[in-house]
């Protein structure tokens, strides 16, 4: 099983089709690559424009036209890497059996070979069940716009597919932690650092003391963390801060625990009345707690990965949301990290293993032939 030239060159266009998710041209530059992909198989594409300003979304369908409940793929074409890193900091290049190029892991190498593979099963007329494919254009943000069309094709699916990358040597995914995401604003009162000391309240000051109380909720015993990775405040070095500002990235293993934490972060109290303390914000993504219907899909992409000749391995439990939580959360039997094998997801040494590909294409491919 290799990977002709010819594929690599179009991964090659992908990759250089930078895509960062708030680059509307960009993203709609690759939904235009993956039409043109489609164009002739029998494959129906309707193309939504995307709102808020972001790039367009893509449901494919082939298959049986029947009304049994169909498998889903999903796909996000969006990056974190802004335009010009291809060029200059992460350029893309093949050392050995890596692909370096921003995008390559995260998920353009999966999402490509996926599509490959469901152009081949539409073409064959072998798929088992009606297949939708959903290519999306802003995940790498939460999913805003597409949240509602993922739960609504997903709900009509019997099962789904996420192409987001492998883990450690190929694993898949099973579960994944749920995402909460805060925004906290602390108003205190500004004055004369030197001169007006005693007057001021100072808001980084008070945003410290609200910081600690958030950092202590981390339990990793339960899986729950917490985190302030960033925090603005204040206008000059000698005056008394009037505001300051931080996100809260929160991750729990449990609906429960996220609601029990996002009820601690938004009851959060001023330390005194002369601060304002306003938190907004919630759980992002539910957790995807592996259920017994993922776990035979488990079993049987197990089975069919054997046939090809590589053993899959479910990770554990995974810190990072995906778009396959908004799925397993109503219950959708959900396998994740079906894309490409690598690593440096989100960095400069992003790359994708060239030699994962035709093996995971195959079982991509027999996925969408036999689930039933
Ligand atoms: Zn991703």
């Amino acid at each position: 099983m290799s990977l002709s030239s010819p594929s690599l060159d179009t991964l090659f266009t992908w990759i250089r089709t930078e895509s960062p998710t708030h680059d509307r041209a960009g993203v709609n530059m690759m939904m235009d690559l993956v039409v043109a992909q489609m164009q002739d198989a029998p494959v129906a594409v309707e193309r939504v424009a995307g709102g808020q300003g972001l790039g367009d979304v893509l449901v494919l369908r082939a298959g049986p036209q029947t009304s049994a409940p169909g498998v889903l793929v999903m796909s996000h074409l969006d990056t974190v890497h802004p335009v010009g890193t291809v060029e200059a900091e992460l350029p893309l290049r093949v050392e050995g059996d890596r692909l370096y190029g921003p995008g390559i892991y995260d998920m353009k190498g999966g999402a490509w070979f996926a599509l490959e593979a469901f152009k081949d099963v539409a073409r064959r007329g072998s798929a088992a069940r009606p297949m939708v494919f959903l290519v999306t254009p802003d995940e790498e943000i939460g999913s805003p716009i597409t949240r509602p069309m993922i739960e609504e094709l997903g709900r009509r699916s019997a099962a789904v597919l996420v192409t987001e990358p492998a883990r450690d040597g190929g694993q898949i995914v099973t579960a994944r932690k749920g995402v909460g995401r805060f925004d906290v604003h602390v108003e205190g009162r500004p004055a004369h650092a030197g001169s007006r000391h005693k007057d001021g309240r100072n808001a980084v000051y008070e945003a410290a003391r609200q910081i600690l109380a958030i950092e202590a909720l981390t339990d990793y015993g339960r899986g729950i963390t917490t985190t302030v990775g960033m925090v603005s405040g204040g206008t000059a070095v000698n005056t008394i801060p009037q505001h300051c500002r931080f996100p809260v990235d929160l991750r729990v293993e449990t609906v429960a625990d996220g609601e029990a934490v996002t009820a601690a972060i938004l009851g959060l109290k001023p330390s005194s009345p002369d601060f304002r303390l306003t938190v907004t914000g919630g759980m992002n993504r539910p957790p995807y707690e592996r259920s017994e219907a993922t776990s035979r899909l488990f079993d049987n992409a197990r089975s069919l990965a054997a046939e090809i000749g590589f053993d899959l391995v479910s990770a554990p439990r995974v810190g990072g949301g995906s778009d396959g939580n908004f799925t397993a959360a109503l219950g959708i039997p959900t396998l994740d990290g079906l894309g490409i094998d690598g690593d440096g997801a989100h960095t400069l040494q992003e790359y994708g293993l060239i030699s994962s590909i035709a093996p995971r294409q195959k079982l991509m491919t027999r996925l969408l032939e036999t689930l039933c």
